[in-house]
């Protein structure tokens, strides 16, 4: 079995997140490895404990029995100077990296889920559209390995025995299956969050294989639920009871079960019976079977890594590991069989953990840091898009100027009858300006001036019906074309008013004397946002044609 150099190295940084160790029990003298690469074993078993830190193999040493992480302690080879040379690491990309000895930039998988700009939308790191889940009733997508761009060492094994060797990979997290096998792999298993059964995908197979479509039937899911899980002095950590999520609905057996070792134990059972009925380890060539063990990283982050649940999780999951490889031995014979164990990523201490020792260390609000962000990055590149909807004015607008007067003109008009709800009105004028519509306010607006409340020259406001008009004409055209003759007439402030165009008087009604100043840097701070909204919309339109938001404001062109 052989590692790239670049994943098994010294690394220059060290990162305790993600210390990789990898045990190999030697099939002859332990002190001679290089014998051990030139074995022919009839199966390679590699373990990843999902969310494993190197260190726990130390802290709980003296604890663990025979026959689990001792039988590799003892007997294998232990490369502790194994790290990822990132430093955020993730269930997806690690498992990738383990498998193709590449880093992201080279095997593609960079995070567990990404935006798709093509979809618009997020996806995870290996749902495929093309394909359709198998062994469960559901329209969702199905999952490969096509955002992989790097082969497995499962598909070498495959080039080099061509195609005798068989692989296989199980997880309860489907990345967790489908990265580790690679493409070439004779099936990913991984199961249904809600039911707990054994699923896969069309890409692997049109239908689940007898023996796990006799094991979902077993319902041996069942078992795991309703049961209390006791630490060795049998005090009670935690029960698989059936309970409610966060929304309200049956939480699942991903999230019941899968937090506690019953679910490690559900995942050995199944890789036994993969062994068995797949005759693994009694073909013509090596072959491989991946084991990723989820719970771990299930319950680690909900209780971190100093809990006492989570030494009870690796303690019981050590007798699980020396069932399995009895079951192993038992089955395919250990001198047979290489089996390497190592995690796709370790975990922090919790922030109040490390507080108590006086550590730095904070919470970290996602949400607000992510509105930090959009709001941070909204003001560098498109500050107008946030006042597409006028609604979104937050902090970090298109400068300081255009904030304290855009709040100033909120402030007034939120207080101030004369505009009925100061967030239409700002889109409204905003989308004019940027759709090129030149017509007045008092058609942007649709304001009939026989129905318009307006402010008396006491500075009190009048109700409609109660004025006078200046034409005998109140239709809403002639009116406005009366009203904004007669101001320019009597050489109203509007005469030289770069506004006048979208504006016709309508602020200097019904009083003449009305000082426009702060209505015109309202107009000008607007003005400025829809000529920036304008360039951002050409630039998108350019970069995707189909841009449905070029339809914004009146005159845009569809
Ligand atoms: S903003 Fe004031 S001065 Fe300018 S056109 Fe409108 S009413 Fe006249
Ligand atoms: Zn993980």
């Amino acid at each position: 079995m052989r590692f790239s150099p670049r994943a098994t190295t010294a690394c220059r940084r060290f990162l305790p997140l993600a210390v990789i160790v990898l045990i190999f029990i030697l099939t002859s003298a332990p002190t001679a490895s290089a014998s051990a690469y030139n074995a022919h074993p009839k199966l390679v078993v590699v373990i990843i404990i999902d969310q494993f830190r190197g260190d726990y193999l130390e802290r709980y040493r003296d604890q663990f029995g025979e026959g689990g992480f001792r039988l590799l302690l003892d007997h294998g080879a232990n490369f502790t100077d194994c790290n990822y040379d990132y430093a955020n690491t993730r269930t997806a990309p690690g498992h990738a990296t383990l498998f193709s000895a590449a880093y992201s930039s080279g095997h593609g998988i960079v995070a567990n889920e990404w935006w798709d700009s093509k979809k618009k939308k997020m996806v995870t790191s290996v749902e495929d559209d093309n394909t359709k889940l198998v062994g469960i009733a559901d329209d969702k997508a199905g999952a490969s390995p096509h955002n992989l761009l790097a082969d497995t060492l499962g598909d070498e094994l495959k080039l080099a025995t061509q195609g005798k060797s068989r692989v296989f990979s199980v997880s309860l997290k489907d990345r967790a299956a489908i990265l580790p096998g690679g493409f070439a792999a004779d099936a990913a298993f991984w199961i249904d969050p809600k039911s707990g059964a054994w699923i896969t995908s069309t890409y692997y197979r049109p239908n689940l294989p007898k023996w796990a479509q006799d094991f979902n039937a077993a319902n041996r899911a069942t078992k795991y639920w309703d049961r209390d899980w006791k630490n060795a002095n049998g005090d009670l950590l935690r029960s698989t009871a059936h309970r409610k999520g966060k929304d309200g609905s049956d939480a699942g057996f991903y999230d019941v079960v899968g937090s506690t070792p019953f679910a490690n134990e559900y995942e050995l059972e199944f890789a036994k019976e993969l062994v068995i009925y797949e005759n693994l380890g009694a073909g013509q060539a090596t072959d491989l079977l991946a084991i990723s063990l989820s719970p771990n990283d299930i319950l680690g982050h909900q209780v971190g890594p100093d809990s006492p649940e989570m030494s009870a999780m690796a303690l019981a999951l050590d007798r699980e590991l020396a069932d399995f490889f009895n079951f192993l031995g038992h089955q395919v014979g250990l001198a047979n069989t290489w089996i390497a164990l190592s995690a796709d990523h370790g975990v922090s201490a919790l922030p109040d953990a490390a507080k108590k020792l006086r550590i730095p260390a904070a919470n970290l609000d996602a949400g607000k840091l992510e509105t930090q962000i959009n709001s941070a990055l909204t003001a560098k590149f498109s500050p107008a898009i946030a006042l597409r909807l006028p609604v979104r004015l937050l902090p970090g607008q298109p400068s300081p100027e255009v904030l304290i007067e855009l709040t100033e003109a909120v402030n007034f008009y939120l207080r101030d009858p004369m505009v009925e709800t100061p967030v239409e009105f700002f889109h409204s004028v905003l989308a004019s300006m940027c759709g090129a519509g030149d017509g007045s306010l008092w058609l942007i607006l649709e304001e009939d001036p026989a129905l318009f409340l307006h402010r008396g020259v006491d500075d009190g406001f009048k109700l409609p019906g109660g004025f006078t008009s200046p034409s005998s004409d109140l239709s809403s055209t002639k009116f406005v074309e009366t009203w904004f003759r007669r101001l320019l007439e009597q050489k109203a402030e509007c005469v030289t008013c770069p506004w006048q165009q979208i504006c016709q008087g309508y602020f200097k009604w019904p009083d003449p004397a009305y000082d426009c100043g702060g209505v015109k840097r309202l107009f000008s701070a607007i003005k400025a946002a829809a000529d920036e909204m304008g360039l951002e919309l050409a630039r998108r339109d350019r970069a995707d044609p189909s841009a449905e938001l070029a339809k914004v404001g009146p005159g845009a062109s569809p």
